[in-house]
């Protein structure tokens, strides 16, 4: 049965969750953020500027030590899982369901432990984005598969619907949150529920932007060296800021680091739109050009996550839209493919021979 937990009762229920470490949404510098929320979370935000995924993926993360025996490093020690209970609270159903389509790519070919730890360890509480807070202008969830109250990825949905938040447990760890919380939940009444209801179909109805997925795949396959990646690369940058800031993107450099005496292996978060990214140790470079990585972005998004997981890469957070620098719009790139594959037809007509 759904519940209704008061606004003024949020404190009590964090504090009664202290076997969890909590991080939520706050304001910092300005800016909103996720962070340890040893002070009151924010309830009426958009979405932050960069998405919660660091707490499952860390930006930069310690694979295993190295072993030392006198001057020389000889193996590595066994790896060292993250064992900490957390809750992320006050995710977007977006950022949540990106969790989904990762919990897929990082269980595909192999088994990331690091990962798949941190998502047994892990809470999510997402708040459906009703009023006050509506879906932002850049926002496209419902045309990837998603919607301002998306269950998937979820563990709980908190819905606000005035002094209180309607609250649904989705999985079994959202029902261990109601049951820690005890007596700050409270049966949901036919009119909690109505309201709830309501604001859902507001939200959903406030979505103005739409991705058109059908065809796209075949558009960018039929489209691999046409000209209009070109023109995409004359204004793009390459500051990876639309990877960077990405909930779904996923890359990841590995280095070996020795400081103090002591080495480890770690890893750091990379940006396909970044020249080095693909550079191979003899010094062939796959996609050496700025027009090559644009392209993977999309193709990667859209039709390799598609055929490989069977998953959209793009939850329609609307992220890489608003902040890059340049404008570059991933709802009219996949609009703008789509229209050249159909004026030029598949195959050789569609492509043009490749600058290096
Ligand atoms: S944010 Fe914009 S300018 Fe920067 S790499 Fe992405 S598309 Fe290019
Ligand atoms: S591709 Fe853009 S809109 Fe889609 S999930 Fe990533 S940042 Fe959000």
């Amino acid at each position: 049965m759904a519940k209704i937990i008061n606004k003024k009762d949020i404190g009590t229920l964090l504090e009664r969750l202290n076997d969890y470490e909590i991080y939520g949404p706050l304001e910092q510098d300005g800016v909103m953020s996720y962070g340890k929320l040893d002070i009151e979370p924010l309830l009426e935000f958009r979405n932050s500027r960069k998405p919660p995924k660091d707490y499952f993926f860390p930006q930069t993360e310690k694979l295993f030590d190295l072993k030392r025996e006198g001057p020389r490093f000889t193996g590595a020690e066994e790896a060292e899982l993250p064992d900490d209970k957390f809750l992320l609270f006050g995710t977007r159903p977006c950022d949540a369901r990106a969790m989904s389509a990762l919990d897929k790519l990082f269980t595909w070919d192999y088994v990331d432990p690091y990962f798949v730890k941190r998502r047994e360890n892990g809470t999510i509480i997402s708040f459906c984005c009703v009023p006050p807070t509506m879906p932002g202008p850049n926002c496209f969830c419902t045309s990837v598969g998603g919607s301002p109250c998306s269950e998937e990825g979820s563990d709980m949905l908190w819905s606000d619907i005035g002094d209180s938040f309607f609250v649904e447990a989705v999985t079994e760890k959202g029902e261990a949150i109601l049951s820690a919380g005890g007596d700050v939940f409270k049966d949901a009444s036919s009119d909690d529920q109505n309201v709830a209801d309501l604001t859902k179909k507001q939200a959903k109805e406030a979505i103005s932007r739409e991705i058109e997925l059908t065809g796209l795949p075949e558009a960018l396959e039929a489209t691999f060296t046409n000209e209009y990646w070109e023109e995409m690369a004359d204004r793009c940058l390459g500051c990876g800021i639309c990877t960077l800031l990405c909930p779904t993107c996923h890359c990841f450099d590995m280095n070996d680091v020795v400081k103090d005496g002591k080495g480890w292996r770690e890893r750091t978060w990379d940006s396909c739109q970044y020249p080095y990214y693909t550079i191979h140790a003899s010094g062939h470079n796959p996609r050496p050009v700025k027009q090559h990585r644009q392209r993977n972005r999309l193709y990667h998004k859209f039709l390799y996550m598609d055929r490989n997981l069977d998953v959209v890469g793009c939850v329609g957070c609307g992220r890489c839209i608003t902040q890059c620098p340049v404008n570059i719009d991933i709802i009219e790139v996949a609009s703008d493919i789509k229209e050249v594959a159909k004026e030029c037809g598949d195959g050789a007509a569609c492509n043009a021979e490749e600058a290096a």
